[in-house]
């Protein structure tokens, strides 16, 4: 059968939360998920590959043991929406159709948007935590780093979890220090932008730990190039007065994060806002012009941080809505922007940013979030990946109930 009640295109961070909840609070819908890898990856686990204090595969687990029961898992890609006729054509030809369609297929990492840099990656010092396959050799890189210049790029925003960039610089640092040979390596984080973090709150504690590690801060410089065997990274850099300029740098070692953009079948399709991404209402997640469809996590062209720490939150508003409207009932649910970018300012020391639409701060704890602590990087190492396993991504009851409070604060 190629019909059901409801189509989840993606069966990533978003995609497993919202079937897991949706099974949780109706038995008897039918659900087909489209996801074509057979890996699920815990992907905020990856700075902490690229740092040698987790094992890629501790990030990893088969797809097939988290597709919750009773839902049907195609094993294929989306390619083309057909939102007039309520269809979703796959890669292999096949057409499926649904009264409901949940859209979370995340982002695009655009590697080849820089010239030369899937040829270089995973050698010569070129790596990257945005990838599964070379996270590790981040840590590599790291450990064998015994001077010279360890460069760091962050691309146009929005990318995922914008804080990632420099996260893994910081745990460098930190690690060199102990090493003793920090004051053998140049450090420097190269930006498209010209802040440091997005919310200005957060700034202050992120400057200290720049300060306290010596980096050096090179904003407007976007990375257009790499040559891995010669060790040179080409920037265009954005002068005050607008005009650019070429920069060729010399490395020993360098963090790529990738440009990112929506996924080109969600650019092309009816579904995208003129962005690219899926234009989706910011409070209620129903898509803006076909009222049977909901987009969450970070293909959504909504404001907030795209972490899973947001998915967390926008898929119980995304399931009580789309009940809402099955049922004939007012979108009562509305999410606030929340996202978290629990930032490695160090080993054992995590600033723990949490804010919601507009910035506005929203800490989970009575403490000043500003302040890098052990007991946040606990958190980030121990209780959130136990959380995502065992709660999230199982439609835990009473992690919903949890998560469903969070609406009254919002509305
Ligand atoms: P994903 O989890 O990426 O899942 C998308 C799924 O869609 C994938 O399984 C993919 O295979 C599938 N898909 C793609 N194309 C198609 C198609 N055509 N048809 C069907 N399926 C398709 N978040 C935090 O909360 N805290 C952090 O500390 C944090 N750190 C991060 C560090 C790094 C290095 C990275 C890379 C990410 C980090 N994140 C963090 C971000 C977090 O991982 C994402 O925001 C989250 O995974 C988004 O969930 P999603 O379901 O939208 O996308």
């Amino acid at each position: 059968v190629d019909a059901f009640d409801i189509v989840i295109i993606g069966g990533g961070a978003a995609g497993i939360t919202v079937a897991a909840e949706m099974r949780r609070h109706r038995k008897s819908l039918s659900i087909g998920i489209v996801e074509p890898s057979d890996t699920h990856a815990y992907q905020p686990g990856w700075t902490l590959v690229g740092a040698g204090v987790f094992s890629l595969k501790q990030t990893q687990r088969p797809e097939e043991t988290l597709i919750p029961k009773d839902v049907t898992w195609i094993r294929n890609r989306a390619e083309v929406f057909e939102p007039e006729q309520n269809a979703v054509i796959l890669a292999n030809g096949r057409r499926l159709t649904y009264g409901s369609l949940v859209v979370c297929p995340g982002l695009q990492l655009d590697w080849e948007k820089i010239d030369g840099l899937k040829e270089a990656l995973g050698s010569n010092g070129v790596c990257s935590n945005y990838s599964a396959a070379y996270a590790e050799y981040t840590w590599q890189c790291i450990q064998s780093l015994r001077g010279g210049t360890a460069l760091f790029t962050q691309p146009p925003m929005p990318i995922k979890c914008a804080g990632a960039p420099q996260k893994i610089m910081y745990l460098t640092a930190h690690h060199l220090r102990r090493q003793k040979r920090l004051d053998q390596v140049d450090v420097e984080f190269c930006l498209a932008g010209d802040v440091l973090f997005g919310v200005p709150f957060f700034v202050p504690p992120l400057q200290r730990t720049v300060d306290d590690y010596g980096i050096k801060l090179n904003y407007k410089h976007t990375l257009t190039a790499v040559d891995g065997p010669a060790r040179k990274a080409t920037f265009t850099m954005t002068g005050p007065d607008g005009q650019t300029s070429k920069i060729v740098r010399d490395f020993d070692m360098l963090h790529v994060t990738p440009p990112q953009s929506a996924p080109d079948f969600v650019k092309k399709s009816p579904l995208a806002n003129e962005a690219g991404w899926l234009a989706v209402d910011p409070a209620t997640l129903q898509h803006t012009r076909f009222p049977n469809v909901f987009g969450l996590g970070d293909a959504a062209g909504t404001t907030n941080a795209k972490t899973a720490a947001a998915v967390r939150l926008q898929a119980p508003v995304v399931v009580r809505n789309l009940l809402s409207r099955i049922e004939g009932a007012k979108l009562s649910a509305v999410y606030d922007g929340y996202g978290s970018c629990p930032l490695t300012t160090g080993y054992g020391k995590v600033v723990l940013a949490e804010f919601g639409y507009g910035g506005k701060v929203t800490p989970s704890f009575p403490l000043d979030p500003r302040v890098p602590r052990l007991s946040a990087w606990l958190l980030k190492q121990n209780f959130l990946p136990y959380m995502y396993w065992n709660w999230m991504l199982k439609g835990s009851e009473f992690d919903i109930k949890h998560r469903e409070r969070s609406f009254a604060k919002a509305a």
